[in-house]
């Protein structure tokens, strides 16, 4: 299996390089050359399997040679020893012919961890295997981060430097990036947006000598094992749920087009998916993009879901891939035009899209009633981006078919937000009940490349 950029100007790569190096050199994105097929036998073999066992048979395609059968599936197990829920991945009813597969009780209480306790192993094979060592930096609005340090904290081969927008996580995600103790865990608070903390990491990707000099490797959702890790659980529920004898739909509460392109990629093995339904906050560019074919970024609006306070959303350049019948030079243009404020989706690429998803946005009002609303009639505490998807959920589906809506953080990661929409404020669970009493360490930057290159290159040297 070789994996090639969406630009079309970079080598192809084995899972191992494309996973280690993150971000193609042509500014790219790794997808897979072809996507492995799953029969309908192979997805009826599913039923009743532990969720390791659908994750090995899931990703081993796309895994190559590099790790064999047997060290993958310890990688597997020993990502997903840590969840506090022997399912992995439980769904709860909430509603006739609507479900929450509920993906919040890993390390970090977000569904980034399904991903990040994957590619932590995956990472330390690798790197032990090559006798190197790597550095790994990561932009985050706020889940990205602390799932990362959750699953580098300690190794050996490691340094993880993790850029937050300062002010604008909320405290539990903050205090889960800065009360690792491990020297080789850097907490960085950037004066700026998300977008301004990814948009440096991007600039470091595309700053070939300090890439190499410090072996830069990226974890963020561009990352192609992240993607992948994510396929896992909508076969794992959609199987529950009778597929592949029936259909199911998806809604994805979605900020960087991470989690429900992984969704895509499972309907492309041959799941029966009907609808992938893309639910956003007010920062919209996603719905409006789906509606109406402009993709015009615009001033992010801090919300009370604020991993998904985004308005370039880099995954969504793979769905263009594709939508563009993988033509990487049109790609390429369309990524020149969006940094001069945005572009138009050509309309075969926009009714390619429409073929696969639809779209919805919720108001941060809309968010709190859903909030209040969920916990009232179903008692079920929803953190604000779980609110988010099902509300769109509920706007649009089919009751003929079941729809599986993701609930991608547990309420506590923000109960002031939950405490506030249903009067309830949502208690860590027991496992991390003395967060609020360890002490932080993290170093305030400001949002300038050279000073933050330097400021890595100084703390890898001691
Ligand atoms: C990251 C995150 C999202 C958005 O996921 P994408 O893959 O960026 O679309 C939604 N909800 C929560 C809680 C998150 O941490």
């Amino acid at each position: 299996m070789r994996y090639i950029s969406t630009r079309g100007q970079a080598p192809a790569l084995t899972f191992e390089e494309a996973m280690l190096s993150g971000l193609a050199r042509d500014g790219g994105l790794y997808v897979p050359e072809t996507i492995p097929q799953m029969s309908d036998a192979d997805i009826r073999a599913l039923h009743g399997l532990p969720y390791e066992e659908v994750a090995f048979r899931v990703m081993r395609p796309f895994v190559g040679d590099g790790f064999t059968d047997e060290v993958f599936a310890d990688l597997i197990a020993k990502a997903y020893a840590g969840f506090g829920h022997n399912a992995r991945a439980p769904l709860v009813q909430l509603a006739p012919g609507h479900f929450l597969l509920e993906l919040f009780h890993g390390p970090t209480l977000a569904f980034k961890d399904f991903a990040m306790q994957l590619i932590g192993q995956l990472f330390e094979e690798a790197m032990t295997r090559r006798g190197e060592r790597v550095t790994i930096v990561g932009a985050t609005s706020g889940d990205t981060g602390s799932a990362a340090i959750e699953a580098f904290r300690g190794l050996d081969a490691v340094d993880v430097f993790i850029l937050y927008p300062h002010g604008r996580v909320s405290e539990v995600q903050r205090r889960q990036m800065t009360t690792p103790v491990e020297s080789n865990v850097h907490a960085l608070a950037l004066h700026g947006h998300f977008d301004d903390c990814q948009a440096r990491l991007k600039d470091m990707f595309n700053h070939f000598e300090f890439r190499d000099s410090v072996r830069l490797a990226g974890v963020n959702s561009i990352n192609w094992a992240r993607v992948l890790a994510q396929v896992v659980y909508f076969f794992s529920s959609a199987v529950s749920l009778g597929a592949p004898e029936r259909k199911v739909s998806f809604t994805v509460p979605t900020g960087n087009f991470g989690d429900i392109f992984a969704g895509y990629i499972a309907k492309r093995m041959g799941l029966p998916i009907d609808r992938l339904v893309v639910a956003t906050n007010q920062n919209d560019i996603l719905h409006r993009c789906l509606s109406s074919g402009a993709y015009e970024t615009d001033e992010v609006v801090p919300s009370i879901s604020p991993s998904m306070d985004i308005q370039v959303s880099s995954n969504f350049e793979r769905a263009l891939f594709d939508a563009y019948d993988r033509d990487g030079a049109a790609v390429a243009q369309l990524m020149d035009e969006l940094k001069q404020g945005g572009f138009r989706v050509s309309q075969g690429a926009l009714q390619a899209l429409r073929e696969h998803f639809d779209s919805g946005r919720v108001s941060e009002d809309e968010t709190m009633a859903t909030i209040a609303e969920a916990n009232r009639s179903m008692g079920e505490l929803l953190c604000p981006h779980s609110a988010i998807g099902v509300r769109v959920a509920e706007a649009g589906r089919d009751p003929a078919v079941p729809m599986i809506t993701l609930a991608t953080a547990h309420p506590a990661k923000f109960p002031d937000a939950v405490e506030e929409a249903s009067g309830i404020r949502p208690p860590l669970p027991q496992r991390m009940a003395d967060l609020y009493d360890r002490a932080e360490r993290v170093t305030e930057v400001e949002n300038d490349l050279a000073a933050l290159e330097a400021l890595i290159q100084e703390r890898i040297a001691q």
